[in-house]
């Protein structure tokens, strides 16, 4: 019998798998497609590689103003693909090698809980029984399918999967739905050339994150021609053209991404596990409601991104094996990258969170008093351009640094910035709100120059 069964090989099963097998306990792990997930096959590397293939095409063709002219420069989307496929294939390749080194079991099939006893679990992947003490499930998400009339079958439309995939470039692209997936996706069509419509049923795109950081992005992509509509509901799809608010959408594909949603396949027959939202429910110790099932990652719904499910992964690990101190996650310092370009990144409360959560605490009377709600907490923002590295490598482009900081005890509530390569320095911000940094604290952090972090430095002595 093993100590644990893991069910999916993503960030959050190959963490905990690799985790627990360093500590000297048995483990199988089952993954029905490729180890690494979502993130590595059909999300994070794929995206981030044509990302960055994209970039270099446009970065060419906009050198003029650095002084460089570069004639015919061409892109070929079909080395593209191949080059992305080559760096999944090694990083796939890497974790099965350190999983290995550790002894994991690596079982390959789709595997499917049978029964289980607050003492064990017995799982069945292709026509064989394997008994465990301890079950992590991390199944993961799928993307979501909208009820709108007209998606199912529909060979215009793709997933973010199949936008992947493909062979060649649409002509021309519908994005439904302009979250995280939406923009990444409308950065990398652009820069190719590509002609995009974003529709958004938001009053605005990107809603979870800080809207002066979001407005910046927004008025350089509708400079530039991206046709984004918001506070626009799809009514339906007939072929490719997509009905919005009464009017007709046309376009070669239409890119659905408007969220995921939790995987519970192969879960059926564990009827009693609490669900919250058609997600598992887990405990501060990724603990679910079964005494030797815990659950990780997307499968959970709390944060949907490879680096929580990882985190959470060394938090059930560490539960499971009776690890003192036990650890629980921060959750209030997670940072978070949206790969536009101008790249997003921030950690921590946005200020609309900020002023619902003060709202909340102090109560309407509170809030209302001499000096209002900004009695309770700062908000230092100064634009990228202060900085000289981002001056120089950044022609015509603005940004913004936003600090925002309890006025009463001086702690960082949360940063957000926008502006090139900020995904490169929020670990240094979300170093300093998870380790609850006042601002005289974090004056004292030295910031190499020149560098485009230092704006943390300078917007923190505004
Ligand atoms: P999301 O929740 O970020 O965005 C979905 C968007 O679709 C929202 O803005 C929503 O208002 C909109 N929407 C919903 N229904 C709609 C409709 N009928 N018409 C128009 N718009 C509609 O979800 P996503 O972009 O699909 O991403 C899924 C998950 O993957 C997220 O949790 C995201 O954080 C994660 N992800 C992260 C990264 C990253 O960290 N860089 C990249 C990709 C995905």
């Amino acid at each position: 019998m093993y100590f644990l069964a893991i069910i999916g090989g993503g960030p959050a099963g190959y963490t905990a798998a690799e985790l627990a097998t360093k500590a000297g306990k048995d483990v199988i792990l089952f993954e029905q497609t490729a180890l690494g997930g979502t993130c590595l096959n059909i999300g994070c590397i794929p995206t981030k590689s044509l990302l960055y293939g994209a970039k270099q095409y446009y970065n060419a063709t906009h050198a003029q103003k650095y002084g460089v002219t570069a004639d015919n420069v061409r892109f070929d989307f079909a080395a593209m693909q191949k080059r992305k496929t080559i760096v999944v294939r090694k990083l796939v390749a890497g974790i099965r090698q350190r999983l290995n080194n550790e002894h994991c079991t690596i079982v390959n099939g789709y595997a499917a809980v049978m029964s289980r006893t607050d003492t064990q679990v017995t799982i069945n992947c292709n026509g064989e029984s394997y008994e465990a003490e301890n079950l992590l499930i991390c199944t993961g998400s799928t993307n979501f399918v909208p009820p709108i009339p007209g998606i199912k079958d529909n060979p215009a439309i793709w997933d973010s999967t199949d936008a992947l995939a493909a062979a060649e470039l649409p002509k021309s692209i519908i994005i439904v739905g302009g979250g995280v997936i939406g923009m990444e996706f409308a950065t990398l069509y652009h820069e190719l050339g590509i002609p995009v419509t974003v529709i958004e049923a938001m009053a605005t795109i990107l809603p979870n994150l800080d809207q002066d950081v979001v407005q910046i992005l927004l008025d350089k992509y509708r400079k530039a021609g991206i046709n984004i509509l918001t506070s626009t509901k799809v009514e339906s799809i007939n072929g490719n053209k997509v009905i919005a608010n009464g009017e007709a959408y046309e376009a070669d594909k239409i890119l659905v991404s408007v969220g995921r949603r939790a995987n519970l396949n192969g879960l059926e027959k564990l009827t009693d596990i609490h669900l919250n939202r058609g997600a598992i429910e887990v405990d501060d110790f990724m603990k679910t409601n079964l005494p030797n099932v815990y659950a990780c990652g997307d499968v959970t719904g709390k944060v949907m991104l490879a680096h929580v499910a990882a985190r959470q992964a060394e938090v059930a690990v560490c539960r499971m094996l009776k690890q003192i101190p036990l650890q629980r996650i921060a959750y209030n310092a997670i940072p978070s990258v949206v790969y536009t370009n101008p790249e997003i990144a921030s950690v921590g409360l946005t200020e609309q969170q900020v002023r619902d959560f003060y709202t909340e605490m102090e109560g309407e009377a509170g809030v209302t008093k001499a000096g209002g709600i900004n009695t309770f907490y700062d908000a230092k923002t100064l634009p990228m351009t202060f900085s000289g590295r981002f001056m120089a490598e950044n022609d015509g482009e603005t940004g913004l640094c936003k600090i925002l900081v309890d006025k009463r005890n001086h702690t960082i509530l949360g940063v957000h910035l926008i502006g090139n390569p900020c995904s490169e320095f929020i670990s240094a911000a979300s170093f300093a709100v998870r380790m609850g940094y006042t601002l005289p604290e974090f004056r004292q952090v030295v910031f190499p120059h020149p560098t485009v972090s230092e704006i943390l430095h300078e917007a923190i002595n505004e």
